[in-house]
């Protein structure tokens, strides 16, 4: 059946449901905006259905693995038999159930579902065309619009994906079989998290590195700390080369990269891993034809209340530039919807966490030492090495340190780096000092459980006073 073009009216129009929209438009619904939010694919965009949620799942199953099998020095003998089928199926469903809970959580809210493609015709209309041939489609003049179009990973040049040889991250969460070998170009946090999770299954994975070391932008003993380990594991890593193309060998893939001086090397593996960053989608929805302009880097710029150049556009998330995280998707998503409704609500990104989820894990938020000095602070800086936490020792994981950044003068906190297990979890303390104006003393104070691993971060602080007990103060 043919159903022609309607044409329908909303205040806000949301397009995109992945983190950015999907939290625009349930906080809309709260303030009782009238809400419609678009979505061409899978509620939960990226995050929920080929990002976050499925690699951590994916994660958190290689460790226990992994975990199993090295427990020897715990009097533990044992084996993991890992049916890649089922541990997908068991991945998948957690999938379905966070999606699932979305879709239901907009719905509750009021918020309007339209299933299909949205593309600006002009600054206040969009046409969405319904799925499938024949389904006609919709016309919605909207007063607000909040594009959350989100990002797609970079194809390198002679890479494309074809999901036989050439992987996206995407198709590493979703293997039917565990290869035997993988080569991974890139050794950022897609490159970094998968290769871990890939060698505690078994893989023998090598990662390629343009730069001369993983993760980018993290601090030397931070990396070294999560290199090191890598390394442990099995992974091996060539830095200094970059990826300049393949053949395919009828059982895997000779991939050759170049260094500065134009030195080749070539890899064989029977899969390939391009993991070389990701791009802010904005050819899917016609911005031009809404009056916005990406910039040189393919981003929607907005200002700190996550409004574009077209006053009554806004832009969250992946598409509105780094870091493209999706707690940072969430609260831009937040707070224009706020904005939109008319509450003073602004973005401040002083304090926004970033966590890699490594063995061990990395969490970071705030200021490193160098850059709070570059920012005309006098830091002081306390750290708790992992090795002497009775709780790391007692899990087994002892690797790391917790490292927190102060102004010396006024002891307001300013940053932390973390390398730990559970750093993901432990870097929030921090992250909450900063958002309250905390001083060391206020962490230092705070009487932490024992045994636990957030003491650490109680005694990072207090060493940074001069004032820690279960480590040397420095
Ligand atoms: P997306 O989640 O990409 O959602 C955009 C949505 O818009 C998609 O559903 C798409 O279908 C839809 N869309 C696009 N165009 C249109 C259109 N014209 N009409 C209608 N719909 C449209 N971040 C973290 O913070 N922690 C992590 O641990 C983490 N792990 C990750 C692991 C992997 C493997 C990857 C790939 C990413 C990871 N990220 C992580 C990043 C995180 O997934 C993104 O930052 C987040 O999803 C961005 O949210 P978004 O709403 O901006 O975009
Ligand atoms: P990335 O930017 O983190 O790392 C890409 C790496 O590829 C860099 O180290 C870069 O130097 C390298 N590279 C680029 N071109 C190369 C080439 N030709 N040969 C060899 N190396 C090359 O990107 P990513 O790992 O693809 O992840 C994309 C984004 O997804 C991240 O920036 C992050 O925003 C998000 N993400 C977040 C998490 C998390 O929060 N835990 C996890 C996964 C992804």
């Amino acid at each position: 059946m043919v159903v022609g073009d309607i044409a329908t009216g909303t205040e806000v129009l949301v397009i995109g449901g992945g983190p950015g929209g999907y939290v625009a438009a349930i906080r809309g619904g709260q303030l009782g905006l009238d809400v419609t939010l678009v979505e061409a694919d899978a509620y939960g965009g990226t995050c929920l259905n080929e990002g976050c949620i499925p690699s951590k799942a994916l994660i958190h199953a290689s460790d226990l693995a992994y975990e199993v099998e090295h427990a020897e020095e715990m009097g533990i003998h044992a084996r993991a038999d890992v049916d890649v089928q089922g541990l997908v199926g068991w991945k998948d469903g957690v999938v379905d159930q966070l999606t699932g809970g979305v879709e239901q959580l907009c719905k509750a809210n009021g918020v309007n579902l339209v299933p299909g493609r949205a593309e600006f015709t002009d600054s206040h209309t969009a046409r969405v065309a319904h799925g499938g041939e024949g389904q006609g489609s919709e016309s919605i003049e909207f007063e607000h619009a909040v594009v959350a179009t989100g990002s797609r990973p970079i194809e390198l040049p002679g890479f494309s994906f074809d999901g036989d040889r050439i992987l996206s991250s995407s198709d590493v969460l979703s293997l039917d079989s565990l290869p035997e070998t993988m080569l991974v170009v890139g050794g950022g946090y897609i490159g970094m998290e998968l290769s871990t999770m890939l060698a505690k299954l078994g893989c023998d994975v090598t990662v390629v590195e343009m730069l001369d070391d993983i993760l980018p932008g993290y601090d030397e003993d931070v990396t070294r700390t999560v290199r090191e380990r890598a390394e442990e594991l099995g992974i091996e890593f060539s830095f200094g080369e970059a990826a300049q193309g393949w053949e395919d060998t009828g059982n895997g893939a000779r991939v050759t990269t170049e260094n500065e001086d134009g030195e080749t090397t070539e890899y064989t593996a029977e899969n390939v891993l391009v993991a070389v960053g990701r791009q802010p989608v904005t050819d899917t929805c016609n911005v031009e034809a809404a009056g916005l302009e990406p910039n040189e880097n393919g981003v929607l710029e907005t200002d700190d209340a996550a409004r574009t150049d077209v006053e009554h556009i806004f832009a969250v998330g992946d598409v509105a530039g780094e870091p493209m995280l999706a707690h940072k998707a969430y609260r831009e998503g937040h707070v224009a919807a706020e904005v939109i409704a008319g509450e003073p609500t602004r973005l401040d990104y002083q304090a926004v966490p970033a966590a890699v989820f490594t063995d061990p894990e990395i969490g970071t938020v705030g200021l490193t030492e160098s850059e709070a000095e570059a920012e005309g602070f006098d830091p002081v800086v306390g750290e708790m090495p992992m090795a002497a936490s009775g709780r790391a020792l007692t899990v087994g994981e002892d690797e790391g340190f917790v490292r927190v950044v102060a102004d010396a003068e006024t002891e307001f906190v300013l940053g932390a780096q973390i390398v730990a297990p559970e750093a993901s979890e432990l870097i929030a303390e921090v992250g909450l000092a900063i958002e309250m104006g905390a001083r060391l003393e206020d962490i230092a104070a705070t009487i932490h459980t024992h045994p636990t691993l957030s003491e650490a971060v109680g005694e990072a602080a207090a060493n940074a006073r001069g004032a820690a007990v279960h480590t040397l103060n420095r």
